[in-house]
């Protein structure tokens, strides 16, 4: 049985598709990469936008066109979408299984029930499930940087958020599975580890048999760098409110975690940051940033931000801008508020700045940084970096394409180099998204 997965969302999502495919192997299936070979089709979904669920409500349409072509094709759906609409999916003439993000290890009896009992459904949420024991298959076949899910769920709650009603309550994974599962992949040859969770800086875990022994987010992340000083450890996502020193103190300490924090503001604004439920203030995030800044002076700092939210006035926009001007970030993932059905803000704030008005926000900001990241990557030009190579770059196959340290996108000519391989480049030029180089060394 061959199994075709498409995977939308975040890289947990991508980590996730690695653990459903390492379950599926061990049941027999071998995974493969086009549709129309596929006995199981799954799509691994994404519900934090809107237009990420109409994408797969679009690739369910195609599906169906496949099993009417081919029979015996079994569709899934995986993931937060799955968990977040239910059996709506099921209604859907596509759909054969529905599996939420804590029902992988049971995919492989939901497939066999569908021939038998027709369509299945299992979104039970668990406190317990990490998939500590499941090595995930590789799906990045240049094999040069994997992901690895240290926890899951968040107990946060931010207001806009579905996240924590489709990935349930935070738990910690055993650190011991985690370091493992790193020198595995270490030992197989890649050279960039990501360590990922909803909230890294809130990983705590405790010895079940020995509470009082636990293994910190600062703890973990030094166990991982030490592993090999020459792969890189990168992390996603840090929290505002609970990063702390340690953190930041065991990043000093270990050269090889990748001077970058990817630390999402959502707005400059006090009023909206404690109607989004973020739990700090604009003064407590620019201190944070500040205390990067003192102990990490060569780390990027990027951001996600929220154009639009519930009940933003122009001065809380204008309290986003002044944010960005403060911060200068290295770049952001910039949005427009779009509601989503079953989070707080749904229930309790209405959606109510005019599109228009979100738009032309969310414009300004983009313009804001475009300007801000150009000027920063034109401070590059004439410095040499590390580069890991991750690849050919995306517009010619004579360029190779990899990252700084602080997460910045560097293209070269390839010059015999490949994917996996550190070379010295010199900034030749820029844009605000990438540095064009040349190798050095
Ligand atoms: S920290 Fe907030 S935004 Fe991030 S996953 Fe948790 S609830 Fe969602």
């Amino acid at each position: 049985m061959n199994v075709y997965i498409e995977t939308y969302g975040c890289q947990m999502n991508v980590n996730d598709s690695e653990v459903v495919l390492s379950i599926l192997e061990k049941a027999g299936y071998r995974s493969c990469g086009t549709l129309d070979q596929a006995d199981l089709i799954l799509i691994n979904t994404c519900s934090v936008r809107d237009n990420a669920e109409q994408r797969v409500l679009g690739r369910l349409d195609v599906f169906r066109q496949e099993k009417k072509r081919r029979g015996g094709v079994v569709v899934g759906v995986l993931g937060c979408m799955a968990q977040r609409m239910k059996e709506k999916l099921l209604d859907n003439p596509a759909v054969d299984f529905v599996a939420g993000p804590d029902a992988y290890r049971d995919v492989p009896r939901l497939v066999a029930a569908v021939a038998v009992e027709g369509k299945q459904i299992n979104t039970l949420l668990s406190h317990e499930e990490t998939y500590a024991d499941v090595t995930p298959v590789r799906m990045d076949r240049e094999g040069v940087s994997a992901f690895i899910s240290i926890m899951r769920g968040c107990n946060n709650v931010c207001s806009y958020c579905i996240v924590p009603f489709v990935r349930g309550a935070e738990r910690s994974r055993d650190p011991q599975s985690i370091v493992r599962e790193a020198a595995g992949l270490i030992a197989a040859g890649y050279k960039e580890i990501n360590l990922l969770g909803q909230n890294v800086d809130s990983y705590d875990w405790r010895d079940p048999e020995d509470p009082a022994r636990r293994v910190t987010f600062a703890d973990l992340l030094e166990r991982v760098a030490e592993l090999n000083p020459r792969v890189r450890v990168r992390f996603a996502t840090s929290h505002p409110k609970d990063i702390g020193d340690a953190v930041l103190f065991a990043m000093a300490r270990h050269a090889n975690i990748c001077r970058h924090i990817h630390f999402p503001v959502q707005s400059g604004s006090d009023v909206m940051l404690e109607k989004m439920r973020r739990k700090y203030t604009r003064a407590h995030y620019l201190q944070q940033v500040a205390r990067i800044r003192e102990i990490l002076p060569d780390c990027a700092i990027t951001t996600d931000v929220i154009a639009g939210f519930s009940g933003e006035t122009d001065a809380d926009h204008a309290d986003t801008m002044s944010l960005f001007r403060a911060v200068r970030y290295d770049s952001a993932f910039m949005f427009q508020y779009s509601e989503r059905p079953g989070t707080l803000a749904s229930r309790h704030y209405p959606d109510d700045v005019p599109l228009a008005v979100k738009t032309a926000r969310l414009n300004e900001i983009i313009a804001l940084q475009n300007e801000i990241s150009l000027e920063i990557n034109r401070e590059c030009v004439g410095r040499t970096y590390e580069v890991l190579i991750e690849g050919p770059s995306k517009r010619s196959a004579a360029e190779l394409m990899g990252r700084t340290s602080q997460n910045k996108t560097c293209v070269f000519p390839a010059e015999g180099h490949k994917a996996g391989e550190y070379v010295t480049v010199r900034v030749l030029s820029c844009t605000s998204a990438t540095l064009r180089c040349e190798i050095v060394g």
